[in-house]
């Protein structure tokens, strides 16, 4: 018994194990426009940063943009940049978002 048979009937039956059908991302993959996310540097922004009202709504549609980085009480003071993951998409969309508010 066993085999490729049950293996077949658990794909068949889809995938009843996992609770979400969509295959996990782990920080690999931007979820909104499907790409590998690139390593990259950033500059880490120390003090407060101000965003329009309604960036964080629109940020869901650039989750990967990463092009800047929060300092906060956990990120060493002495650093000056930070290693992140990006989706080159993503940038494109934050920076189309800056765009539409600066003109
Ligand atoms: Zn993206």
């Amino acid at each position: 018994m066993g085999g490729w048979l049950d293996l077949l009937s658990d794909l068949i039956s889809g995938g009843t194990k996992e609770p979400k059908p969509v295959p996990k991302i782990e920080e690999k993959m931007c979820p909104v426009h499907g790409l590998e996310l690139r390593a990259g540097r950033v500059p880490i922004e120390y003090g407060l940063l101000r965003y329009p009202d309604d960036y964080r709504e629109a940020s869901a549609s650039f989750p990967y943009a990463c092009s800047k980085v929060p300092g906060g009480c956990c990120i060493d003071y002495n650093k000056k940049y930070a290693q992140i993951r990006y989706c080159p998409e993503c940038r494109k969309a934050e920076k189309a978002y800056w765009k539409s508010k600066h003109g």
